[in-house]
């Protein structure tokens, strides 16, 4: 087992590897940009180190700083969380040239699975169900990208092979618009994410989002720990994930979840991932692998008792997969709201100092975050400060479980999408299960509507 990791992230998720860390015996080393000096995840450190100043450019996205950071302190691994390097297959090619282990998949896997348009093949070849679409990248022929549209059916979404984080995608429902919208995606692609191939999806109207969580070992071994609904999405952000998904049958899951079992061994993928689908009338679709822990991972961890954290460091420091698919039981449900530092109406990001924390308790409730009491949100970075997560036997329970935790819940100082969340969980159509990827959306469009007609 390692002795010593660099965390090469900031927040509720460095904080969350810290935990893990500790729990393993591992010496945690922090990185932490200027904006993050007073976090509790670096007071409490075995050791920290700056990296570089606020801008993410400067600090967290900054290779050679993290990088002499590991070398300065020994430390013998890294674990980049979420976000920032997290998805950087020359990031994770430098970590292991440097003589690190970087903790999740191969460079070369990374490399696959972040570019769409080469993860769908690999992922059509693997007998995985994808969204029907262009068979790879568009042509940049007019009359060519007419009549693949037309082949596929309108609607049709135009996606960035490079996307990510929402950004990159433009619905178009008539011919008429078909070729500006490609070119205008291809050029903000381009200038977005330094590749400007685009893709072409039909767009499923009203589709939910799952997403099945997997892990894997170097040795071939793998699994799927269920399933996660993340279809309450605003702007293409997911808000409140839940497991299991409501309503689809067992078989169904654990067909798609042996498809994407035989699918990592295929492609020799190693650590957490995540498959994510859409899905429609009963079918999934592959949209995009995400080779990296998940913000949403908690609501998994609560239904199998399984640390996916923890078992990310083990198996990236060489252990076999602890647990074989017959092991693994769901008990329950889980459900996650995560926490943004933003107006609960109009949704501006809201940084600051917060005057009052305080965080709910009780059975079965979980809360990750690294805020506290006179903590100062930085500008700088995601307005995501933390995720209230909730366990209990049955959807109900955990319903009723997570709206006694919003009503606890105290954040003065700075707003925060709390109240949403309250509004939310005692929604009609949300308790009862099942919604689709436009339903938030809708919701708050009819929100602001009832407002400003008081
Ligand atoms: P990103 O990497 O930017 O998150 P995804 O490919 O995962 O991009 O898509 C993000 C979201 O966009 C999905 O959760 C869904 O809401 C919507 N979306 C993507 N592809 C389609 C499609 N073919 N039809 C309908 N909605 C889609």
């Amino acid at each position: 087992m390692f002795k010593k990791i660099l965390v090469a992230n900031r927040g509720e998720i460095a904080l969350r590897i810290q935990r893990a860390c500790r729990e393993l015996g591992i010496r945690a080393v922090m990185v932490y940009s200027e904006a993050d000096r007073d976090a509790k995840y670096v007071k409490l450190a075995d050791e920290a180190v700056c990296i570089g100043p606020a801008p993410a450019a400067l600090s967290y996205l900054n290779m050679p700083a993290i990088i002499s950071a590991a070398e300065v302190t020994d430390a013998e691994a890294i674990h980049p969380g979420y976000g920032f390097l997290s998805e950087n297959a020359d990031f994770a090619e430098r970590v292991e040239k440097s003589g690190f282990q970087f903790i999740g998949p191969t460079a070369d896997s990374i490399r696959l699975m972040g570019d769409k348009v080469s993860a769908k093949q690999a992922m059509i070849r693997a007998g995985v169900p994808c969204v029907p679409g262009s068979d790879g990248a568009l042509p940049d022929d007019p009359a060519e990208i007419r009549r693949i549209a037309k082949s596929i059916g309108y609607p049709v979404i135009i996606k960035a092979a490079g996307g990510g984080g929402g950004r990159g995608m433009r619905v178009v429902h008539t011919e008429a618009a078909l070729v500006n919208a490609v070119q205008m995606t291809k050029a903000e692609a381009g200038a977005a994410f330094g590749n400007p191939a685009v893709y072409m999806e039909k767009f499923l109207q009203n589709p939910r989002h799952i997403e099945i969580q997997i892990l894997a070992d170097k040795y071939k071994n793998a699994v799927y720990l269920g399933e996660r609904d993340c279809s309450m999405q605003r702007r293409h952000q997911k808000v409140i994930e839940e497991a299991p998904a409501p309503d689809i049958p067992r078989r169904l899951i654990e067909r798609i979840g042996e498809r994407c079992v035989a699918a990592v061994k295929k492609i020799g993928y190693r650590g957490a991932g995540t498959f994510e689908f859409l899905y429609e009338n009963g079918e999934f679709y592959f949209i995009e692998m995400n080779t990296r822990v998940q913000v949403e991972h908690p609501v998994t961890e609560l239904i199998t008792g399984i640390d996916i954290v923890r078992t990310q460091i083990m198996v990236a420091a060489g252990a076999k997969l602890p647990f074989t698919q017959r092991q693994i039981q769901f008990r329950g449900h889980a459900i996650e709201c995560r926490i943004n530092a933003e107006d609960p109406y109009r949704f501006m990001p809201s940084p600051g100092r917060v005057t009052m924390w305080h965080a709910p308790g009780g059975p079965g409730v979980r809360v990750d975050s690294h805020v506290y009491t006179n903590y100062f949100v930085p500008p700088n970075y995601d307005s995501m400060i933390g995720k209230i997560i909730v366990h209990g036997d049955t959807r109900e329970q955990a319903i009723a479980r997570m709206q006694t935790a919003l009503l606890e819940t105290v954040v003065e100082g700075i707003q925060t999408n709390v109240p949403m969340h309250r509004e939310l969980l005692v929604d009609a159509r949300f308790m009862a299960g099942g919604t689709n990827i436009h339903y938030l959306e809708e919701w708050l469009e009819q929100r602001s509507g009832i407002r400003q007609a008081r």
